[in-house]
């Protein structure tokens, strides 16, 4: 039996709670849909815990389950994925943080603890400070989107146990980095010198004495938080022989993609927010599973109305989501698989993640078909599939693709 190529539809924080602004409907059910429930009819679904049942899943946690990892044995942090976003090529014990450009007095008090929101010319200033040498461990730096900023640490015996300089609060002073377990001293030591130098650097660069010319707070100083090694984990590539790639606009999620071993696929117009161009995602996935095994295509808006608390935006992005789908039905590849689910459900009513599951369906020649017609949380709990674990939908997509392989004689 010849196997097929693997299309992966992530809609981020696509699950919902019921709402009684939509009768008692969630966004999904109260939305018409023809497209994602012509998926949902021909093919088999469940519902799915990312985690486990109950438990509130972080977008880079349910990706790693999604992907078949154990977030519980590769888990790091976030900083490490964040740093991948941005371009950063990591290596195993480097240690990620996330951080702000900040405005800070003399006496390292912050009086903007993001810079006045800066927008332009981080990249010029995380130029300087990147290669910055504290001793024998190097830095590496990338400016994020507006004040945000990634920075590694690389060299031996580094440690991610160390505390956070950022102090959250304006008008507090930078914190002394500290390290929590005797082997992070080194590491806590390289972090304060790093506060230090950077002040240094940063001070009496250019677009700062631009910006205070101009009565803006300077960006002269660095804020780090959340520690984290980058993960040793072996490469989807190898472990389920797989080549595969990735579209996304947010850097967490191609972050996700890298650290994994896929390939992350640039797309003009995927910006990761609203204004994202679902249509040059969905073809750009059509022409990637030419060339690859494993296509995911990550939409992150609907996620973003549920932290909005927005459900009217919602059901206009899952009827933009329902477009693409039929757009990709249309022109259905032979030989393929496709999975439609979410990373974690993001009630409108609760802003915030939950841990309700998802809905899942699977769709593909040869996949066994159950009688659910629509694609929502209430039909897929009636699906064959019945409730699953985040990382029991590789497995399914490799059985149904024709790519698994035999566990015993
Ligand atoms: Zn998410
Ligand atoms: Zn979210």
């Amino acid at each position: 039996m010849d196997s097929r190529k693997i299309l992966l539809m992530i809609f981020d924080g696509l699950g919902d709670r019921p709402l009684n602004e939509l009768g008692h409907k969630t966004p999904l059910e109260a939305t018409p849909k023809p497209n994602l429930d012509w998926f949902a009819s021909n093919g088999v679904n469940g519902l799915v815990d990312p985690i486990a049942p109950g438990v509130v899943a972080g977008s880079d946690t349910s990706h790693l389950a999604l992907f078949g990892y154990d977030p519980k044995e590769v888990y790091t942090g976030r900083g490490p994925f964040e740093a991948a976003g941005v371009g950063i090529e990591l290596e195993p014990g480097d240690i990620a943080f996330r951080g702000n450009f900040a405005s800070a007095d003399e006496d390292h008090r912050l009086t903007d603890r993001r810079a006045g929101r800066i927008r332009e010319g981080t990249e010029d200033l995380a130029k300087a400070l990147d290669g910055l040498k504290l001793g024998r461990i190097k830095t590496i730096v990338r400016a994020g989107t507006d004040h945000r900023i990634a920075v590694v640490l690389r060299g031996r015996g580094l440690s991610p146990e160390v505390t956070d300089t950022d102090p959250h609060e304006a008008g507090e002073t930078i914190l002394e980095s500290e390290a929590r377990k005797p082997e992070a001293k080194a590491t806590a030591k390289a972090v304060n010198a790093f506060t230090k130098q950077a002040y240094k650097v940063l001070k009496d660069h250019p677009v700062n004495r631009a910006r205070v010319a101009k009565g803006e707070p300077p960006a002269n100083t660095v804020v780090l938080r959340g520690a984290g090694v980058y993960p040793e984990l072996v490469p989807i590539t190898e472990r389920l022989h797989l080549k595969a790639v990735g579209i996304a606009g947010v850097a967490l999620i191609r972050g996700m993609f890298r650290t994994v071993g896929m390939d992350v696929l640039e797309v003009p117009g995927a910006t990761g927010g609203l204004d994202t161009d679902m249509t040059a995602k969905a073809d750009a996935a059509l022409g990637a599973l030419r060339k690859y095994d494993l296509v995911v295509l990550h939409v992150k808006a609907p996620d973003l109305c549920g932290h909005d608390g927005n459900a009217s935006e919602k059901i206009r992005v899952i009827e933009r989501l329902d477009a693409m789908m039929g757009g990709i039905k249309a022109r259905l590849p032979g030989e393929i698989v496709i999975a439609i689910t979410a990373d974690h459900s993001t009630p409108v009513a609760l802003k915030e993640h939950s841990g309700d599951p998802v809905p899942l369906t699977i769709f593909g020649e040869g996949v066994r078909v159950d009688d659910v017609l629509n694609f929502d949380e209430r039909s897929m709990a009636h699906g064959a599939l019945g409730r699953i674990c985040g990382q029991d939908v590789m497995n399914l997509l490799l059985n149904a693709s024709n790519r698994a392989e035999k566990y015993g004689a």
